[in-house]
């Protein structure tokens, strides 16, 4: 495979709007003006159901026969929410200025809040729970590791140096995203087992899992193409191959709606 057309910046011009139609927000979801939701109906007659409350509160229960068989908040580690963007419209002084910026799903330890985004396929399910994933598994410790280089980064000027911290920000994510990764996988099949809904079925087969994975850890990866440009450390951007996808996949899984 021509590693080239895995970085970003050779991606055609059809990828890329691809992409983003994937993983940006629309500008409705982001002003509030087309509500968080989604609805999927499993094979066995299971309905998979985000909505969000009055208050913006984002409530997601699998029902069985009319009654919830899982509340997904119930996942979440003590104290935890799922927000959103209306909640920050009630509450604009707990938004911070990345929210719903470039990507939507996110998890935000020091607010304890999974910030929903806007559901693109049935498969987003699984990225639900990746971010369920970040809030179970992420210790404090490696939280504040990285906002410790997030900070020394946003104070230096020094491109060597910033190389440097980048690459310690790397090996950060790369357990945080590969942890909350397997953490979804496993929730995904104990869910099947306790509700009976085919959550393996929303994809064709295991290597579909695989590919929307890497998928995500490639978008990772990409972030740190300015070693790539400004040829600030190529073997360092080798290396990210296997902190994250191993550049198994270059372009957009595909879409199974
Ligand atoms: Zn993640």
């Amino acid at each position: 495979m021509d590693e080239r057309k895995l970085h970003l910046e050779h991606f055609s011009q059809k990828e890329k709007r691809e992409m983003e139609a994937r993983d940006r927000p629309s500008e409705e979801f982001r002003e509030g003006r087309v509500p968080f939701g989604f609805r999927h109906t499993f094979p066995g007659g299971e309905k998979f159901i985000a909505r969000q409350s009055n208050k913006g509160q984002g409530m997601i229960t699998l029902e069985k026969d009319g009654a919830a068989v899982l509340d997904f908040s119930a996942l979440l580690p003590e104290g935890w929410k799922f927000v959103t963007p209306t909640y920050f419209q009630k509450h604009p002084e707990e938004e911070s200025l990345a929210d719903y910026f470039d990507n939507d799903w996110a998890a935000s330890p020091d607010r304890k809040m999974v910030l929903c985004g806007e559901f693109k396929t049935p498969q987003d399910i699984l990225g639900l729970l990746h971010e369920i994933g970040h809030a179970v598994n992420d210790t404090s410790e490696e939280n504040d590791a990285w906002e410790n280089l997030e900070e020394e980064k946003r104070n230096t000027r020094d491109s060597a140096y910033t190389v440097l911290l980048d690459e310690e920000i790397a090996k950060n994510r790369s357990k945080s995203e590969r942890g909350a990764w397997a953490w979804a996988i496993r929730a995904m099949r104990r869910t099947q087992a306790e509700t009976g809904a085919d959550f393996r079925g929303l994809f064709s087969s295991p290597a579909g899992v695989k590919e929307y994975v890497h998928y995500y850890l490639a978008n990772h990866r990409r972030g740190y193409e300015r070693i790539i440009r400004e040829d600030l450390d190529p073997s360092f951007y080798k290396e990210l191959q296997t902190l994250f996808d191993r550049w198994q996949y270059a372009a957009p899984p595909e879409r199974q709606d």
